[in-house]
């Protein structure tokens, strides 16, 4: 298992002191556009450790509360990005303000874009059998010349671990994605990433694969400006209930309360 390092909880991999805390998870005050310009200098730079991405959101966020290490996965991740209105409110009401949603699968496809210029490969690794492959195809129609090497539905489960490894490794691939959801694909990669030394970007990218081959849907824009995503998954995948309350009402209960608390706590 990877020693994970200490918390970087207020400076970036690149210096920057623009990290702000909220539930003890810090967030990168970045606009998509500053937050790729990392990525791109990273993808330049030919002698550097990975660089991992994680996309908290508030059911992240829960989750952390309750899973010690899954927690300080997501304090020693290089960028933090906010993929989720109730961060960004959360952000609001703390009085320092994230100046927007970079959502993971927005930011996916920057890095995509990208991986062409600079000649980078990628492996998609996750999501149901076949769709990483569908994926693949959809990214190559709109990105000609991009390069993806390999794909792999595989599982999270430790025990194909190092089967998994074995096959990044061999396919050379620059810029890894892992789409097994989270916690699992962040903690996949806490586990894995000493063990694959050629990856100089990676993401956990939840459902992004199923968008990109068009086996899941996104909500329309104008749902997206009003914050009503969770209503347009809740209409789509009923199954997601849990999952919706817990973001959208018991995050805001919980991070309230501990607003709250340190409140008191100051005086
Ligand atoms: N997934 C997987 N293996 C697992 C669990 C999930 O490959 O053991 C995939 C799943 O098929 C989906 C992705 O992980 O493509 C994440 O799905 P989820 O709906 O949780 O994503 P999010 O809500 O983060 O967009």
């Amino acid at each position: 298992m990877t020693t994970l390092s200490s918390p970087k909880k207020d400076k970036n991999r690149f210096g920057s002191s623009t990290r702000i805390s909220i539930l003890d998870i810090p967030f990168d005050k970045f606009i998509h556009k500053e937050a790729f310009s990392l990525v791109k200098a990273h993808l330049k730079n030919p002698n550097t450790k990975a660089f991992f991405i994680a996309t908290p959101n508030p059911e992240m966020l829960l989750e952390a509360r309750k899973n010690e290490y899954f927690k300080k996965t997501l304090q020693s991740t290089d960028l933090n990005i906010a993929d989720g209105s109730g961060i960004l409110l959360a952000s609001k009401i703390l009085g320092n303000p994230l100046p927007e949603r970079v959502t993971g699968v927005d930011f996916m496809l920057s890095i995509c874009r990208e991986s062409v210029n600079m000649g980078a490969k990628i492996f998609l690794l996750g999501a149901q059998e076949g769709i990483a492959e569908k994926a693949k195809e959809k990214l190559e129609g709109q990105f000609p010349g991009i390069s993806i090497v390999s794909t792999y539905s595989g599982s999270p489960d430790p025990i194909n671990e190092q089967k998994i490894c074995s096959l990044i490794n061999e396919s050379g691939a620059d810029i890894l994605f892992v789409a097994f959801g989270a916690p699992k694909q962040e903690l996949w990669l806490a586990r894995n990433l000493e063990n694959l030394p050629k990856i100089k970007i990676t993401m956990g990218v939840g459902g992004a694969f199923d968008f990109i081959a068009g086996v899941r849907k996104r909500a329309p824009v104008w749902m997206r400006k009003l914050w009503l995503e969770w209503l347009f998954r809740l209409i789509q995948e009923p199954k997601r209930l849990k999952r919706i309350f817990n973001a959208t009402v018991k995050f805001p209960l919980v991070f309230l309360r501990n607003l709250y608390s340190n409140k008191r706590k100051q005086f």
